[in-house]
């Protein structure tokens, strides 16, 4: 596997900016889908009270996790709901009573072996906060004999311009990620652990460092502040130099790769039995008069967070949830925070940036971390071409954006890509 990754601006803006707490606000609205995998049904209906950390949605599908209530108050209405990347599901919509009463079924899960670690992984409703969202129990739940694991990778490189929500979780609660890797640790008896952080956050490498100085199967390991360092496959290989295949997952080389305050998040339920029902969440963009640090309930408006930053909606182009390189358009402000949100940018109208021909520089193709040729995937998926896509391995590409980022021409190569790798799978 060729990987490549390209320097790109990191502004950090908020790096040094303290997580505030959000007020309770008057409203949430909680969809019942939040992760990769099968959407949650409600176990509550319009008119039942509700408690912060009661399970409000759940599914007995494999890849599945329950959604909790974030704040206390009443139940005003089940929607349809469609995400952003156009998934369907309920969304429950709650009034707030500003009290904040936590359910009593709220205690710290008792884990004594590998069982008890995954049932109380699941039931925290965890999947992985970098993003991508995947099941953190699930990942967890390897075949020993089938997938022996020796190394855990923590991603904490953060390698997307203007989010420093994990830095922030590194800062301020590093027990909280050092003691959630030693549980992970232990229980599974992983023999290596790798904390990667990336070599512009030098406060957050000297800090963890220094707590894990005197245990020699964690090595903190500095990264070249370089994109996208923390795609998964990029950190698998720079902290173990083991290269995960085409089809292959992290496991199948020996590796369970997880964000950082993924770790921190389970450490504090395995305290405390809290669920995730809250995110920290980075407000910038050149649009956004406040960048700050935010601590949200799951379920709060984009539009409200927007406000409080100090955005002018009047000069915003364009309000991305995550970061500019790989974060998604939101076509609604009312849309909510949910469990994979990291960031919110808000970006001003700018002059549009005009799209010329192509002039096969090869730059998106010495920039692709998976070893791809964009330009001949744009040019396949212009002629529909399933058969040559395929050949491409277009599955491959992670929509890391630095294709379009480099290209002089301004192609929107990153998009055509993932138009082309819906067209493959509707055609196959
Ligand atoms: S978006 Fe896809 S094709 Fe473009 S650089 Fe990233 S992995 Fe490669
Ligand atoms: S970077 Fe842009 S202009 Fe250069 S080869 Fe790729 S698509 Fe063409």
């Amino acid at each position: 596997m060729s990987l490549n990754c390209i320097r790109i601006p990191h502004k950090k803006n908020t790096e040094n900016f303290e997580t505030i707490r959000y007020p309770v606000p008057d409203t949430v609205s909680i969809p019942m889908s939040q992760h990769m995998g099968v959407h949650c049904e409600p176990l509550v209906s319009v008119g039942d009270e509700v408690k912060v950390g009661q399970k409000i949605g759940d599914s007995e599908a494999f890849m599945s996790m329950p959604v909790h209530s974030s704040v206390s108050g009443k139940v005003v209405a089940i929607d349809d709901y469609l995400s952003s990347n156009g998934r369907k599901c309920k969304c429950i919509k709650i009034e707030c009573d500003g009290k904040q009463t936590v359910s009593e079924d709220i205690k710290p899960p008792v884990i004594t072996d590998k069982a008890s670690l995954i049932k109380a992984v699941r039931e925290s409703g965890c999947c992985g906060l970098g993003g991508a969202g995947f099941p953190t129990h699930i990942k967890l739940n390897f075949d020993e004999n089938k997938t022996p694991i020796d190394s855990l990778v923590i991603n904490a490189a953060e390698c997307e311009p203007y989010i420093t929500s994990d830095y922030r979780e590194m800062i301020e609660n590093p027990n909280d990620v050092i003691n959630g890797i030693k549980t992970i640790q232990n229980i599974l008896k992983i023999e290596k652990v790798y904390i990667c952080i990336e070599n512009n956050k030098p406060k957050a490498i000297e800090l963890l460092s220094s707590m894990t100085a005197s245990d020699a199967s964690i090595n903190v390991i500095s990264l070249s502040s370089l994109y996208p360092q923390g795609a998964e496959k990029v950190i698998a290989y720079n902290a173990t130099k083991r290269t995960v295949k085409e089809g292959e997952l992290p496991s199948h080389q020996g590796i369970i790769v997880i964000n950082v305050s993924t770790v921190a998040f389970l450490n504090r339920y395995f305290k405390t039995g809290m669920p995730l029902t809250w995110r920290r969440i980075t407000i910038d963009g050149d649009a956004v008069k406040s960048p700050c640090n935010v601590k949200v309930p799951i379920g709060i408006s984009i539009a409200e967070l927007l406000k409080f930053a100090g955005c002018e909606e009047s000069k915003t182009r364009k309000v991305l949830t995550g970061g500019p390189m790989m974060g998604m358009c939101i076509y609604d402000l009312n849309t909510p925070v949910i469990k994979t949100n990291n960031a919110i940018l808000a970006l001003k109208k700018d002059k549009k940036e005009v799209q010329t021909n192509c002039i096969r520089c090869g730059r998106c193709i010495n920039a692709c971390p998976a070893g791809l040729m964009p330009t001949e995937l744009e040019k396949a998926y212009q002629q529909k071409d399933a058969d040559r896509l395929k050949e491409l391995k277009v599955n491959l590409c992670m929509n890391c954006g630095s294709c379009s980022y480099v290209c002089p021409a301004k192609r929107n190569l990153a998009e055509t890509n993932q138009l082309a790798k819906m067209f493959v799978s509707e055609n196959n």
